[in-house]
């Protein structure tokens, strides 16, 4: 059961000398070498002090993982009990009341960011689909959880912690309603998106259900497809055909999706009907993208527009000299596939590939291909999914339009 919330007899971890910095700069995440002494049971609060006994943080205690403990708050008056963490999550969710957002469904809670390390919450019309992914939001799930029912008026909340990164903290996967269960429609929802519909199933699709990070992004394709008058668009990943229905509702007649998943690919081509297009100017194809656009390079096909959205490749920076020759790849052949005048979209949700590497990698592509492009805009997750200053790892998709020259 979480703590009582009094903070006078908690446990404390004490930091060597010198690394209170990172968390006076407000950076939330102390690791495991950081610690000269002290520790707590699986998610505790633990008072954080430096080297010579001065109060930084109240944070959660994680024992099995690197980063040994996550700051909830570094005021020594703050109380971690459940008034803390229903004002936290009634603070995430004003914010997003304060961005321009055009959906239904948006993230109201993104980790770090808006102050609860681990916590992702999804809203989905009218449900909630959130991951725990530390000890401390473990711990205090039941608290969370009727936090984020009584602040939001939602009552039906969806678990989805079966993120890799669980194992990291010594957590197993966990998936189920946690609150609301007894939903008319089950785990499966209809979102309005800008003027799109598109399903999902919180239970199945990935992350908590959907890619609501691309949303902006979509919105954007509409309406430099309409601009640049693309009749032709390759949708690479496309996963339940977002993009693509994006493209048609900004007048692409010849659409082709590809995924290696036909359970999405199928929701791919339901979305093309629910959307009121024409079927005859979409295409799904279950193929592996890489092997797919080289067959199309042998058939001399090309395209006005090609997005390139591929999972991670790179889930830390240990991974990066691998995945950049995977990104590097799959843009080179994309570049190739560019009618001219075309469009590239092309990106990266890897943490462990930065924006200036990424940018490099997809430059470099472009001189193997011998295409140069004037990079019209770098893209970003849209804004309920924030990056805060003193936390720059919580920058993770990055993205170029670039247009052929
Ligand atoms: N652009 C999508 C999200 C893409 S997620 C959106 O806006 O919703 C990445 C997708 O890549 C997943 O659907 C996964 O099935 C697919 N995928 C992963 N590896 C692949 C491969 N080698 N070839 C084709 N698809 C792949």
């Amino acid at each position: 059961m979480a703590s009582s919330g009094d903070n006078r007899g908690m446990k404390v971890i004490r930091l060597k000398e010198g690394k209170e910095r990172s968390l006076q700069r407000r950076h939330p995440w102390i690791f495991d070498s950081a610690i000269a002494k002290g520790g707590g049971d699986a998610g505790e609060t633990v008072r954080v002090e430096s080297h010579d006994g001065q109060f930084l943080a109240w944070a959660a205690f994680s024992p099995a993982s690197k980063i040994r403990a996550r700051a909830w708050s570094l005021r020594a008056e703050q109380r971690i009990d459940a008034a803390f963490f229903a004002d936290t999550i009634r603070r995430a969710v004003a914010a997003r009341a304060r961005f321009p957002i055009a959906s239904d469904s948006l993230r109201l809670v993104h980790g770090e960011a808006d102050g609860l390390p681990g916590l992702i919450v999804d809203r989905y019309g009218d449900l909630l689909s959130a991951q725990f992914l530390s000890a401390g939001t473990e711990r205090w799930k039941d608290v969370i959880a009727d936090a984020l029912v009584e602040v939001t008026g939602i009552a039906h909340l969806y678990e989805r912690s079966d993120s890799g990164v669980r194992g990291l903290e010594g957590l197993p996967p966990v998936t189920g309603w946690l609150r609301g269960g007894e939903r008319a429609g089950g785990t499966a929802v209809t979102i309005h998106e800008h003027e799109l519909k598109l399903t999902l199933d919180v239970a199945e699709g990935h992350k908590t259900g959907y890619y609501i990070d691309q949303r902006d992004n979509r919105r954007l394709f509409t309406e430099v497809v309409r601009q640049f008058g693309c009749r032709s668009v390759l949708n690479c990943y496309s996963y339940t055909g977002g993009f693509s229905v994006a493209a048609l509702a900004g007048g692409a007649t010849e659409v082709v999706s590809v995924d290696s998943s036909a359970p999405a690919l199928a929701r791919a081509s339901a979305h093309v009907e629910l959307n009121g297009f024409d079927p005859a100017h979409h295409q799904a194809l279950d193929a592996d993208v890489n092997a797919q656009l080289r067959a199309f390079i042998k058939e001399g096909r090309t395209f006005d527009a090609i997005i390139l959205d591929p999972p991670k490749f790179a889930p830390t920076a240990a991974h990066a000299e691998r995945a950049a020759r995977a990104y590097k790849d799959i843009n080179r052949l994309g570049f190739k596939l560019l009618s001219p005048g075309g469009l590239l979209l092309t990106f990266s949700c890897s943490g462990g590939v930065g924006a200036e590497l990424f940018h490099k990698i997809v430059a470099g592509a472009g001189m193997d291909a011998g295409v140069d492009g004037y990079l019209l805009k770098r893209l970003e997750a849209s804004s309920d999914h924030p990056t805060t200053i003193a936390f720059p790892e919580g920058e993770y998709l990055k993205g170029l339009m670039i247009l052929k020259r």
